[in-house]
């Protein structure tokens, strides 16, 4: 069987995206989600920025009512990865991580993105043993206890306030001396006590023993290296696009990309290859917003809608 729509990606966009192509009359709606449906936010400890939900809320509540919606109204969930997306004719295949292939006349992608490293010395080495990217998900082992957050955006400050609420202390070490998240994230920032400031400085190196980390040494801007004596390392700087799934077998991209990864696309979500559309935190000027990538979503499917009903229809 071909499905009118395939969506790879189960955040915000993809399960928007399954729920208004569903809803709007597409029969044969599958989304290849590799985890469980609900996207990076669920590793947000409190999401305040969603339109109409007033109270407090973490981002793995505000997603779980998402897929139910979506399946009410006939969206399959295939829990697999998706390796490769390519076009033959008007079919697209979808190739999964096991082994098999889906075909459908047009595609919804969304994602997402992921975080990156920040590259100091034992960044790795102890990555998921005391240097972690998810404070809801290891922040509670530190219960009582110091820990270091790196990066100055709004992750970064939002995730040190929530560590805050949980740990004795927070270094929070950022590389310049202003901050790129909101105003008032800030404010909250400089107001809370149990949080210290280490400005114009980045981490050098993260060391520890079989057991885990033991402390953080960090560089500032004269070469000067501070020592703090941390078991747990936050880091939130930046993320990069997952746009894996589009790169072809000779390497190229299957459409139009920008020279940093994202993908082109016009206000319809439209991308440069006819019924493939992208959108969410991969797409080109993406807010990287929950309410935008959903927005993408509906934008999305409205076009597949028209897309596939022109293509079989014609
Ligand atoms: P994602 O949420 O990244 O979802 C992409 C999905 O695709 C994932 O579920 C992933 O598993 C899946 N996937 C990826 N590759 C494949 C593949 N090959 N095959 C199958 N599935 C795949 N935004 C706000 O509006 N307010 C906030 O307060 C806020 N706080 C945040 C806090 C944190 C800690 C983080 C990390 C982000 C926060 N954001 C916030 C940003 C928000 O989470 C993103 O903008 C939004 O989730 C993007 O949605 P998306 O659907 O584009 O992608
Ligand atoms: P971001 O805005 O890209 O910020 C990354 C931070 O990490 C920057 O402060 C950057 O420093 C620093 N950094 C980058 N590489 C580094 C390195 N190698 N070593 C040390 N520091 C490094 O990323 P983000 O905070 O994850 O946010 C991503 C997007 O999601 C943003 O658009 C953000 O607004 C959005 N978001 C929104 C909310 C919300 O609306 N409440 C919450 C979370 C995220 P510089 O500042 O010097 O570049």
């Amino acid at each position: 069987m071909i499905l009118d729509c395939a969506i790879v990606g189960g955040g915000p966009a993809g399960l928007t995206a399954g729920l208004y192509t569903t809803r709007g009359g597409l029969e044969n709606v599958t989304m290849f989600e590799k985890g469980m449906p609900g996207g990076q936010i669920t590793q947000s400890s409190e999401i305040e920025n969603y339109p109409g939900v007033t109270g407090e809320i973490t981002g793995m509540d505000l997603m779980i009512p998402w897929p139910e919606q979506c399946q009410k109204f006939g969206l399959k969930h295939d829990m697999v990865e998706v390796t490769r997306v390519s076009k033959d004719g008007d079919i697209f295949k979808i190739y999964k991580g096991d082994g098999t292939v889906s075909e459908a006349y047009s595609v919804i992608i969304g994602t997402g993105s992921s975080p990156r490293r920040a590259g100091f010395a034992g960044e790795d080495e102890f990555f998921g043993r005391g240097v972690s990217t998810c404070a809801t998900c290891d922040g509670f082992f530190y219960k009582g206890k110091e820990v270091a957050v790196v990066g100055g955006g709004d992750t970064a400050l939002e995730e040190a306030l929530y560590l805050a609420k949980i740990c004795k202390k927070v270094y929070l070490i950022h590389r310049r001396d202003t901050f790129r998240s909101a105003p008032n994230t800030v404010a909250r920032i400089k107001r809370t006590e149990n949080i210290e400031l280490i400005l114009n400085s980045v981490p050098d190196e993260v060391y520890g023993d079989k057991m885990g980390v033991n402390g953080l040494k960090v560089k500032n801007k004269d070469g000067e290296i501070r020592d703090i004596a941390v078991p747990g390392v936050f880091t939130f700087v930046g993320n990069n696009v997952n746009n894996q799934t589009l790169i072809q077998e000779d390497g190229s991209f299957l459409c139009e990309m920008t020279k940093s990864g994202e993908v082109i696309v016009d206000i319809s979500m439209k991308t440069s290859v006819a019924g493939l559309f992208a959108t969410g935190d991969m797409r080109i000027a993406a807010p990287k917003q929950v309410v935008s990538a959903a927005g993408d979503g509906a934008v999305a499917a409205l076009q597949a809608i028209s897309y596939v009903d022109e293509l079989l229809n014609a």
